[in-house]
């Protein structure tokens, strides 16, 4: 088990949006959590990549309570990886720089390594508003995984692509988990449910 959440519960001041969830993923699974707008999705995947501490509840990372994470900066820098509807791409920097950017060993080859697995070596010198929608998320992928995560986070990475798009964006993430790396995804894309190996269905702030 490569993260475990017991007992999570969360209010935004007086709103409740999760209750008593409990949450497990094993490493290379790819999790899907779907369900309606303003269930809990974006709530849970926050705090599962420790971006949003809990109300109530315990997380652990391979065992290790989140509290006891003494580096988080680290944490997040190195051990997991985070993609968002929007790209966040900076625009004066190319596809490549803005890689490199994210990198902690830029030059080690590896960033050539994912730009081909992930289909964009063609377009890595272009900037990001000279490429598509689908090219810039995979850019933002690649970004993410730069550092060797080992849990990649993403919030509605879908939410502006076609349905195109979208499942080679899923084939993608399968193909990234197959390789060992787990994937988090929150959306409300039920398409999802092809390629993940896990579906949890969060509605009202419960898991169904
Ligand atoms: P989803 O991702 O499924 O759309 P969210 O996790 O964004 O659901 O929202 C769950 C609930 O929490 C909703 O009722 C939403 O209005 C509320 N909520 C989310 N973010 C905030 C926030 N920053 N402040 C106050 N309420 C919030």
């Amino acid at each position: 088990m490569i993260l475990e959440a017991r007992g999570i519960t969360h209010y935004y001041k007086n709103d409740l949006a999760l209750d008593n969830v409990n949450f497990t993923a094993q490493k290379g699974e790819f999790i899907a959590i779907v369900g309606e707008s303003g269930g809990g999705k974006s709530t849970l995947l926050s705090i599962l990549s420790s971006l949003l501490r809990p109300t109530l509840g315990e997380l652990f990372f391979e065992g290790k309570a989140y509290t006891q994470i003494t580096n988080i900066d680290a944490f997040r820098q190195k051990d997991i990886g985070f993609i968002f509807q929007f790209h966040y791409l900076i625009s004066y920097l190319t596809v490549l720089e803005n890689i490199k950017l994210a990198s902690l060993n830029p030059h080690d080859g590896y960033v050539e390594t994912l730009l081909k697995q992930c289909g964009i070596e063609a377009i890595q010198n272009k900037y990001p508003d000279e490429i598509s929608g689908g090219q810039r998320q995979r850019a933002a992928i690649v970004r993410a995984l730069v550092n060797h995560p080992k849990v990649l986070f993403a919030d509605e990475p879908t939410g502006n692509l076609d349905s195109h798009n979208s499942q080679n964006i899923y084939e993608l993430f399968k193909t990234l988990s197959k390789g060992g790396t787990t994937i988090i995804i929150a959306t409300h894309d039920r398409k999802v449910s092809e390629y993940a190996d896990t579906l949890i269905e969060v509605n009202d702030g419960k898991i169904l």
